[in-house]
């Protein structure tokens, strides 16, 4: 009770599996007594492309423009767009980070990655050598929940669904220093039967009911290549 959850969410129906998915995490979270805040990323229109835009007033170098380099001088003043704050604002608050999404090329959706583009910015995630376990996010907690098209037999036979992670949880997350659960994901949510993503759906909630006692994964090329 009182930890504080920010479910980054990214698809454009509510009626949908990561819909539902979203709802039940909402529901189990709050009656836990935690308090839940959701960027419902299609809904808030997010805008996913790093542009000047994202910088008020005048640039640190107007003549040749560098994305990283310019919203780290504006992270600094303060010239950082409104809507960057406002997220950065919810993950400062968040004890744990929920990423809910659909699979999309082995990735995660673009207005999502829009989202870790642009919101992560240097002075605020991470800095010259205050990356991975030194980041500026130390402390927090972040969990990938999302859903496929592909069965959990076919991923197994194509290789570990584990290497796709690397990119999102190690790449991006541990170089923040946010810790990681194990990642949360239902197969093929649209190939099976009614009744298995009925069980899809309590397991999810089954496993919230006791998200606070998890351990962090190793998160180190073993756990992703072995
Ligand atoms: P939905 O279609 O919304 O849901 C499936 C079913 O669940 C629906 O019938 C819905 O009505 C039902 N449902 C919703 N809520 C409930 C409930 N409470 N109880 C019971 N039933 C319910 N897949 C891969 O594996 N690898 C890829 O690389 C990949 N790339 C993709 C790229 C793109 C651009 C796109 C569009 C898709 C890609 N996919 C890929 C497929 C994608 O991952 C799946 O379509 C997606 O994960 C399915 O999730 P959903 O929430 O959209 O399912
Ligand atoms: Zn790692």
């Amino acid at each position: 009770p009182g930890k504080k959850v920010l479910i980054v969410y990214a698809h454009q129906e509510p009626k949908s599996f990561n819909g539902s998915l979203l709802k039940i995490a909402v529901e189990e979270l709050t009656k836990q007594g935690c308090s839940v805040k959701v960027s419902d990323l299609y809904a808030m229109q997010f805008e996913p492309r790093a542009t000047k835009n994202d910088i008020a007033g005048r640039l640190h170098n107007s003549e040749a423009f560098n994305y990283g380099v310019e919203t780290w001088e504006a992270y600094k003043r303060g010239a950082l767009s409104k809507d960057l704050v406002e997220e950065q604002k919810k993950v400062k608050e968040a004890d744990l980070l929920i990423f809910q999404f659909p699979l999309f090329w082995f990735n995660m959706p673009a207005i999502l990655k829009g989202w870790m583009d642009r919101v992560l910015v240097q002075g605020f995630a991470y800095d010259f050598s205050k990356a991975y376990d030194g980041g500026l996010l130390q402390g927090k907690l972040c969990l990938f929940s999302f859903t496929t098209g592909g069965s959990k037999e076919k991923y197994a036979i194509r290789g570990d669904i584990r290497y796709l992670l690397w990119p999102m949880q190690h790449g991006i997350m541990h170089f923040c220093g946010v810790k990681v659960l194990e990642p949360h994901i239902c197969y093929a949510p649209e190939n099976v039967s009614d009744e298995k993503r009925k069980e899809m759906l309590t397991a999810w909630t089954q496993r919230l009911k006791t998200l606070w006692k998890e351990e962090p994964i190793g998160c180190s090329p073993e756990w992703y290549f072995k």
